[in-house]
């Protein structure tokens, strides 16, 4: 396929320091050379090399900037075409500028995805792994990163393949028993088929069982922080939020009645809610602030129940606690400052299965002790990136779901003795719908649809 030549800022928007423009297609070298003043011309320099000089504007003679270029002959880049990266120092304005004289001696704007349309289209990564590289752009940990990594790596791609090669050889065998039907071999066909698909099966319900993980991993554990008023809720978020690394997100981090913050807290993505914000501002009574608490609980993934120490337990406290019985939840007995009044140990002695942390987020106590409860509740062993195949894309999730149907249909029909080549179809059916996750099969508009998600200058 002959392509031409499109360019797009590299770098995020807005940052300071260097940004780079990449340049991708077959005039890519050409077209910079136009602007670029170095010690040699960039079409005579060694590939994966980077050149120091200037660009100049070729009409005037102007310099425009000062320049690192990068060039990267194909076959060995990232879109297997040429590709020249270059790099300038200078802010957003002067960057904008550069890219505009590439633009207007050759190079085309690239639309949003379009290198790594390109790296696929040009056969560099298949399609799960073109995927992996928008939850790249996207991955708000550094343990998502990971996970998306080993996605682009093939980790995914080789499992799948191993499973169509499974059921390749299934559909082999039932094309052998069609065409032979004199050999006997009904008895055998039936059994071989139905561990075949068992085995398939097992395979996509591990796979499936990650999933909900890995959605996890992207988008955060929503974690509700309920307890009744002036606890310590408001407190505890803005603590969590300045001691750690707040994730920078397009999702609203305000709503009208519940204030959502995200924070990495040891490698645990966290959508942190405060219940509070509607109390305080309404002045709602008591049984309201528990409906209320109720609703977010059930959406909830982690809660942290705020409890103070220096009250005893109130009829409130009992109704949150009953609440969040059966989740995912962590007590923190707060305002360890003041005259303790409220018995943790009896309290730890009643819910035994649900840690109890002591803070004092006045004093910055026990926040420490909190963020790593927080993350032995979700990587104890749980979670152990590194060794499995993480599913996280819900185009995946939803494809392996209707291929696992597939295989559940060839099974019923083996159960049940319909003829071979009716559970052929089943098969084939799955197999084509586990193709489509690395990209076989796949039609144009989706492609497009795919690799428009991208953010641009990937
Ligand atoms: P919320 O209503 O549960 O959100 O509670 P806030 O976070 O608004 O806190 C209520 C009051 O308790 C505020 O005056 C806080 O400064 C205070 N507070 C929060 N944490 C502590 C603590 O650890 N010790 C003490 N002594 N006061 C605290
Ligand atoms: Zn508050």
């Amino acid at each position: 396929m002959e392509f031409d030549t499109i360019a797009a800022i590299a770098t995020p928007m807005g940052e300071g320091g260097i940004a780079i423009i990449r340049v991708s297609g077959p005039e890519a070298i050409a077209v910079v050379d136009k602007l670029y003043r170095g010690k040699k011309k960039l079409s005579t320099v060694d590939s994966h090399t980077i050149n120091y000089g200037h660009l100049i504007d070729p009409q005037t003679g102007e310099r425009i900037e000062e320049v690192m270029v990068s060039v990267m002959r194909a076959p060995r880049t990232y879109t297997r075409e040429d590709v020249v990266e270059v790099n300038c120092h200078g802010g957003l304005v002067s960057v904008k500028r550069v890219l505009q004289y590439i633009l207007k001696y050759g190079a085309r704007l690239a639309e949003p995805g379009e290198f790594t349309k390109r790296a696929f289209l040009n056969g560099r990564l298949d399609l799960s792994q073109a995927e992996a590289v928008i939850d790249l752009i996207r991955a708000k940990t550094d343990r998502a990163m990971t996970i998306a990594m080993q996605q682009v790596e093939g980790r995914l791609s080789k499992l799948i393949k191993r499973l169509r090669q499974d059921l390749i050889e299934t559909l082999a065998h039932i094309e052998v028993t069609i065409d032979y039907p004199e050999h006997d071999v009904e008895e055998v066909t039936q059994q071989f088929l139905q561990e075949k698909c068992e085995k398939v099966k097992a395979e996509i319900n591990r796979l499936l069982t990650t999933a909900e993980q890995g959605k996890i991993l992207r988008e955060g554990l929503k974690t509700a922080i309920i307890g009744r008023p002036n606890v310590g809720k408001s407190s505890l978020l803005n603590a969590l939020v300045h001691e750690n690394k707040a994730i920078v997100t397009d999702i609203p981090g305000t709503t009208r009645d519940v204030i959502e913050e995200y924070v990495n807290v040891r490698g645990v993505p966290l959508q942190l809610i405060d219940t509070a914000g509607i109390r305080e501002t309404e002045d709602v009574v008591e049984r309201i602030g528990v409906e209320r608490s109720r609703q977010v609980l059930e959406e909830a993934d982690l809660i942290l129940l705020v409890l103070n120490i220096a009250e005893p337990l109130t009829e409130e406290d009992e109704a949150l606690l009953q609440l969040a019985k059966g989740m995912k939840t962590i007590m923190i007995a707060n305002k360890t400052d003041l005259e303790p009044r409220l018995d943790t140990e009896a309290l730890q002695a009643r819910y035994p299965d649900i840690p109890l942390i002591k803070t004092s987020i006045k004093e910055e106590q026990g926040l420490d002790e909190l963020e790593q409860a927080i993350a032995d509740l979700y990587f104890s062993g749980a979670i152990a990136a590194g060794d499995m195949t993480y599913v996280s894309n819900s185009r995946h999730i939803a494809l392996l779901n209707e291929a696992k149907q597939a295989i559940d249909d060839a099974l019923a029909g083996l159960e049940m003795g319909v003829p071979v080549d009716v559970v052929q179809i089943d098969i084939q059916k799955a197999w084509e719908k586990l193709g489509e996750i690395i990209g076989d099969n796949v039609s144009e508009s989706l492609i497009d649809q795919l690799f428009s998600q991208f953010c641009l200058g990937k």
